[in-house]
């Protein structure tokens, strides 16, 4: 079997605009690790070559027509090209998600191979689920042999851009698209690495990417994120963090999503994991700071402003507006404060 194995664009600014809107990362980054990771693990199974069509130091973007010739005259059976989606026009947006394109003649084959890698990542990271699309993109349309493009998140989403940077979240999708390719084209591994199982160790030890944590769950880690949601001002008030994952704790996890703009649906995945742990350590470490003296309402700007809003998961601008004051008025309420939107000595002691 031949893969050929592209990584979109190219990295340090050679293609415009191909970065997290804060410039924080490149595309190419992300799409050549995933590239790196899968390349090491197909090169473990009999019968496998690859032939990588990028430029692998990523200094020049290969145009999209060299690419797929590449790819032609090396009679790949397979050309997968690894992407990170970007939405609307240059900053941070709601659009997120994973999806993974065919060309628009919809090949049977193809079709049922990005179908497998679809499943395959929406279960390893729990992430939303965009599903198998179809395109007239040039890579997909030029090369003559199964052809995928993989959208592995959005730089434009907050959220998603952070996975993206983080290494056991590339080596979650390099592995879900292995594992697909493992199944779905019978290969053979000799390596002794896990083809199934796949719980990469976060090497700093801030995100913990494994199986999503719902209703229904017992046990140590639900209890851990008991205690996340109550370090972060989530109350469970009958049962606290008694290790069930129940109707109290699932309305806490769907404030504390909403609070956090996540994906409100109950489930504790990568995403929701990446903010509890912010959220509860910020919590811990805060600094004690005395109530300024006067009541914080709407119209209000300034340094208390900001405080307030990062404690109620506001973009923190200084600037008290209407979002701002229904945070507040959510975190009353989930506080069991009198809910005016007003930020008094009540509300702020219990904050800070
Ligand atoms: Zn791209």
């Amino acid at each position: 079997m031949r893969f050929a194995l592209d990584a979109g664009h190219a990295g340090f600014g050679v293609t415009p605009g191909k970065r997290v809107p804060d410039g924080s990362m490149y595309e190419w980054d992300f799409n050549s690790a995933v590239i790196e990771k899968l390349s090491v693990k197909l090169l473990t199974c009999k019968g496998v070559s690859i032939l990588r069509i990028d430029d692998p130091k990523g200094r020049i973007d290969v145009p999209l027509l060299e690419r797929t010739d590449k790819a032609n005259d090396w009679k790949a059976d397979v050309y997968y090209s690894q992407h990170a989606n970007a939405f609307g026009s240059g900053g941070f947006n709601e659009a997120r998600g994973i999806e993974t394109f065919v060309y628009t003649s919809r090949s049977p084959k193809a079709v049922s191979l990005a179908e497998a890698i679809q499943r395959n990542i929406i279960e390893a990271t729990g992430l939303s689920n965009r599903g198998v699309k179809t395109a007239n993109f040039a890579v997909l349309r030029h090369s003559r042999m199964t052809a995928i493009l993989q959208e592995g998140g959005f730089m434009t989403n907050r959220e998603e851009a952070k996975l993206l940077k983080v290494n056991s979240y590339r080596e979650t999708i390099a592995q879900a698209v292995f594992n697909a390719f493992v199944s779905h084209f019978k290969l053979e591994s000799t390596a002794e690495i896990p083809i199934i199982a796949d719980k990469p160790k976060e090497e700093t030890g801030s995100i913990i990417i494994e199986d999503f944590i719902q209703f229904g769950d017992k046990g140590n880690e639900v209890k851990a994120i008991q205690n996340q949601l109550l370090k972060s001002g989530f109350g469970l008030p009958k049962f606290g963090a008694d290790g069930k994952f129940g109707s109290e704790t699932l309305s806490a996890v769907k404030a504390f999503q909403k609070t956090f703009r996540l994906t409100v649906d109950g489930i504790v995945g990568p995403e929701t994991k990446v903010k509890l742990n912010e959220a509860s350590k910020k919590d811990q470490s805060k600094a004690i700071v005395p109530y300024p003296g006067q009541l914080i309402r709407l119209g209000f700007r300034g340094k208390n402003v900001e405080r307030i809003q990062r404690a109620v998961g506001v973009t923190p601008d200084g600037i008290f507006g209407p979002k701002t004051e229904a945070a507040i008025k959510d975190y009353q309420k989930r506080q069991g404060l009198e809910v005016d939107g007003i930020v008094g000595p009540i509300t702020w002691n219990r904050m800070f």
